[in-house]
């Protein structure tokens, strides 16, 4: 279990490093599907790159709109137009 979740975690790495690539995505998914499995809490960083309400992805550098606004962090995503707050870490 404790190797799986090291894998998750390098995936998730991976995806920030090229986040536009289909790849990315694809990297992503499994990543989100290994910590399901696992049932594991996903990290910030993997949370970060789907959207809160359609679960589609969509990373901040790309289909997000960012705004900050009293310490919080404003999305707008760009699949589904949700917008949602995420507060700083
Ligand atoms: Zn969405």
């Amino acid at each position: 279990m404790k190797r799986l979740k090291a894998v998750a975690w390098k995936l998730t790495v991976e995806v920030y490093s090229d986040p536009a690539s289909e790849l990315a995505e694809k990297q992503a998914l499994l990543a989100r599907r290994i910590y399901e499995k696992i049932r594991e809490r996903q990290p910030y960083e993997l949370k970060l790159l789907f959207c809160k309400k359609c679960k589609s992805y969509s990373p901040p550098m790309l289909s997000k709109r960012i705004r900050i606004r009293n310490g919080m962090i404003l999305y707008t995503c760009g699949r589904c137009g949700a917008t949602y707050r995420i507060p700083f870490k």
